[in-house]
């Protein structure tokens, strides 16, 4: 259950909680043309520190240009919106969720050119998402979104009913969360999560073809994994590599670094969290505390 804080920015100003509503003949409600981010804030010795938001915000921004939305703020004012609406809630630790919509007042699909655009902002604390620190995960029937249907490298609401259906078929059937591959029968990525797999030392992960969405925390996972001197291969893979990976694990926001146990009711590895999960856990976490000081500029202080 969501756990409500006091107030949500609304258009560049604070409301409470239960007053930020909309009405029920909201285009982006209907046609999914919405545009959103999540990213999390940690407490570090300085107070919370959003992490890599310029990144997020920028991505906000890529998602609504690619359905011809015009965000009425600039970056930077949804940069201190976010710290804004940190500081008013007074939590330490959570979830961030900016939301770019079309309002009422038209509809149709010609809403896109007439319907003003509204910016939410909302925080809330958010423990670990997917409540594990190994899942076991399953291949489901549906296949990610195809790029030839939609632009699927951009966080459209729309996209997220290809996640939902996947996860409630892999979770009918008792598993912590689903896996999609591409058209191709390649590795695509998880509902809310990229792949990565270990193999000999290595870290392989599917590469960028604007196919998947390009996860913040899979940026923020290559670049540690490089200056920790690991080797990382985006590549083409198939299921059989992840039947063959030492280790597996899904990166996003939501579930930051998290060790995959079993794909496919099939053993990975050794089934416990392999050696190179537990060292790039440790480093992500001591960065997104504010531990090391060499990734401070992807932490912005609340305060
Ligand atoms: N893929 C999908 C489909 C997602 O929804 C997410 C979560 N935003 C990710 C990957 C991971 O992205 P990030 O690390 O930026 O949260």
């Amino acid at each position: 259950m969501l756990q409500k804080t006091d107030k949500i920015w609304v258009d560049g100003k604070f409301v409470n909680w239960d007053d930020a509503r909309i009405h029920i003949l909201t285009p982006s409600l209907h046609y999914g043309d919405a545009a959103f981010e999540g990213i999390r804030f940690y407490n570090t010795d300085k107070g919370p520190a959003i992490f890599r938001l310029k990144e997020h915000i920028d991505r906000l921004f890529y998602s609504s240009s690619v359905f011809e939305m015009k965000i009425p703020f600039s970056k930077n004012e949804l940069v201190e919106a976010v710290r804004d609406t940190v500081r008013i809630n007074k939590i330490k630790e959570g979830y961030i969720r900016p939301i770019a919509i079309f309002g009422y007042g038209s509809m149709g699909l010609k809403h896109t050119k007439e319907a003003p655009v509204h910016v939410y902002i909302a925080v809330w604390p958010w423990g670990a998402y997917l409540g594990k620190d190994a899942v076991r995960i399953k291949t489901s029937n549906f296949i990610r979104i195809h790029p030839k249907s939609t632009i699927a490298d951009a966080k459209i609401s729309g996209h997220y009913i290809n996640s939902i259906l996947a996860s409630l078929e892999v979770k009918k059937h008792g598993y912590d969360e689903a896996l999609l591959l591409d058209y191709e029968g390649n590795i695509a990525e998880g509902p809310g999560e990229n792949l990565f797999l270990v193999k000999n030392n290595s870290l392989i992960t599917p590469p960028l073809k604007r196919q998947i969405l390009a996860g913040i925390t899979r940026d923020s996972v290559i670049k540690i994994a490089k200056d920790l001197e690991i080797r990382v291969e985006e590549r083409d893979l198939k299921l059989k590599d992840v039947y063959n990976a030492d280790e597996a694990f899904y990166t996003g926001t939501a579930v930051e670094i998290t060790s995959i146990k079993e794909l496919d009711d099939k053993i990975i590895g050794s089934g416990k969290i392999g050696k190179l999960i537990e060292m790039l856990k440790k480093e992500f976490l001591d960065i997104v505390h504010g531990k090391n000081k060499k990734y401070e500029n992807w932490l912005t202080y609340a305060y």
